[in-house]
């Protein structure tokens, strides 16, 4: 079996949020269980294509090679660099072409979302399948991951479809965040270079994701409670009947998260390793990140850590809401945020006027976030929707107890420690409100007693989960690889 991802973010590469981590680590962990060379389901390493941003480092090991790939856009050709490099256990593959991607952001900039992203995804996708169809051997599954890739599966539909090497190949289609459909609008829609007729845009445009759906063999989202939840209208984003539509053909397979890469035992970022057998370094790393952040070290009062992109999805309006309320009930909090900060006003003057008790720190940093998931004793999840989610698997290995709302993926990987006192790692609320969320962290409170049985034991139970991506979620991409060639070999 040869698989090739196409997606618009891998770590440490190009990262916004988890899809980043997902792309990487789900590639590495193909590898290793696939037996790439060893005998076992995969012929090799696990291609993965991904646009070469400004922020893009080549590995020194690159090979580039030029493709002549037609212009989305008109009639012409474009040359398009290749870079490629086998490592992290895949084989990397950058598609270099500097007017669509030596860019300031990934996918905008200040001003918002680039207008030309049409175009710009458009030759990613097609790009890539160039690439493929001069390949010895043709892909057996292209895995398309979000909407940036799903201009893929409409030209192997399309313009490719009677092509050998890209017409025959079966496509899973994952939807790691599905509020964002890519929706050009109907004059954009051309810039897709999917040719004329492929596609028919409402007056609204085309919503990729949705046209990804239709025609992908199967789709995945990543997460079985989200799976369940995208076929309500509440959490379906306008696609809840396409999912119902495609019946067994959309399920959900929970994410890992890669154990190597998070690590409090290895991590570099912090003051003092420590091991689910022995805690004791995480004193430390909270002595620490308390100095950091410019708060009393030496008082008890628990520290409260949010990190994430500054979207509405996140819950940051929860928080800034909350805010007073927790630090009434003897809360400390330290909030890592990117993205537009439309939500966090409340909190900027609550850190201006407490900063004593507050810390509010505007940017991505990626060694702040494993100092923060190491040194707080409790990390907030208060998401809306939450179609997996990385960072309650990354607090639980870090042996601090997630706060969530009872959604999606943060349903599936954490156990209430009110409702199951034997099993529990975290705390559950329901209703996405600040009130809400204020009980779960009064429930937090009360369990909150560093060196006591009942909340040591909530820690052993959080950081002894298995999130291996080896374990479960390789395996059943695996399944899912199988299936879809499987379906695709019956039409
Ligand atoms: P999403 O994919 O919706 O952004 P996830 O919880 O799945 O959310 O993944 C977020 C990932 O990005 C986590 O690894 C988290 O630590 C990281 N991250 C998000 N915001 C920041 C930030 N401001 N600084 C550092 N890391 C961040």
């Amino acid at each position: 079996m040869r698989v090739a991802f196409l997606a618009a973010e891998c770590e440490p590469w190009a990262k916004t949020g988890g899809l980043a981590d997902v792309v990487d680590a789900l590639a590495r962990a193909l590898g290793q269980v696939g037996g790439a060379g060893r005998g076992g389901p995969l012929d090799g390493p696990v291609d993965v294509f991904l646009p070469r941003y400004r922020s893009v480092p080549v590995p020194a090991s690159a090979v580039t090679r030029q493709l002549q790939v037609p212009d989305p856009r008109g009639s012409g050709v474009l040359t398009v660099g290749l870079v490629e490099t086998e490592t992290h256990g895949y084989r990397l593959r950058l598609v270099d072409h500097p007017p669509a991607f030596d860019r300031e952001g990934l996918y905008g900039d200040a001003a918002g979302d680039y207008p030309d992203n049409a175009w710009r995804f458009g030759l990613f996708c097609r790009a890539a399948l160039e690439a493929l169809r001069t390949d010895p051997a043709p892909p057996d599954v292209l895995h398309l991951h979000d909407w940036h890739a799903a201009p893929a599966v409409l030209l192997r539909d399309g313009l490719l479809r009677s092509d050998r090497a890209i017409g025959a190949a079966a496509v899973l289609l994952t939807v790691h965040n599905l509020a964002y459909h890519g929706w050009p609008p109907a004059a954009r829609v051309p810039d897709l270079g999917l040719g004329a007729g492929a596609v028919a845009p409402d007056a609204d445009g085309l919503d990729l994701l949705a046209a990804g759906i239709e025609r992908a063999e199967l789709v995945n989202t990543v997460s079985p409670g989200f799976a369940a939840e995208a076929r309500t209208p509440a959490y379906g984003m306008g696609l809840d009947e396409h999912l119902r539509a495609k019946g067994d053909r959309f399920f959900g397979i929970l994410n890992g998260l890669d154990t190597d890469l998070w690590d409090p035992a290895t991590d570099s970022a912090l003051s003092a390793p420590y091991s689910r057998a022995d805690r004791s370094g995480k004193a430390s790393c909270r002595a620490a990140l308390l100095t950091e952040l410019g708060m009393d070290a030496g008082n008890s009062a628990p520290l409260l850590a949010m990190i994430g992109r500054l979207d509405p999805q996140k819950g940051f309006d929860l928080l800034s809401e909350a805010a007073p309320d927790l630090l009434e009930l003897g809360f400390r909090l330290a909030v890592l945020g990117s993205g537009t900060a439309d939500h966090v006003g409340p909190l900027r003057r609550l850190a201006a006027e407490r900063g004593d008790r507050v810390a509010l720190l505007e940017r991505f940093d990626r060694d702040l976030a494993r100092r923060l998931y190491a040194g707080a004793d409790g990390f907030l999840m208060p998401s809306r929707f939450e179609p997996c989610g990385t960072g309650q698997m990354i607090a639980l290995r870090y042996g601090t107890p997630p706060i969530v709302r009872a959604t999606g993926g943060l349903r599936d990987t954490v156990v209430d420690a009110v409702t199951d006192p034997a099993n529990g790692t975290g705390f559950w609320f329901e209703e996405p409100t600040a009130a809400a969320l204020v009980q779960a962290c009064d429930r937090f409170m009360d369990w909150f007693a560093p060196g006591a049985p009942r909340w040591e034991g909530l820690l052993d139970r959080g950081m002894a989960v298995d999130f291996d991506w080896r374990t479960r979620s390789a395996p059943a991409y695996l399944e899912a690889y199988r299936r879809t060639i499987e379906i695709r070999s019956l039409r």
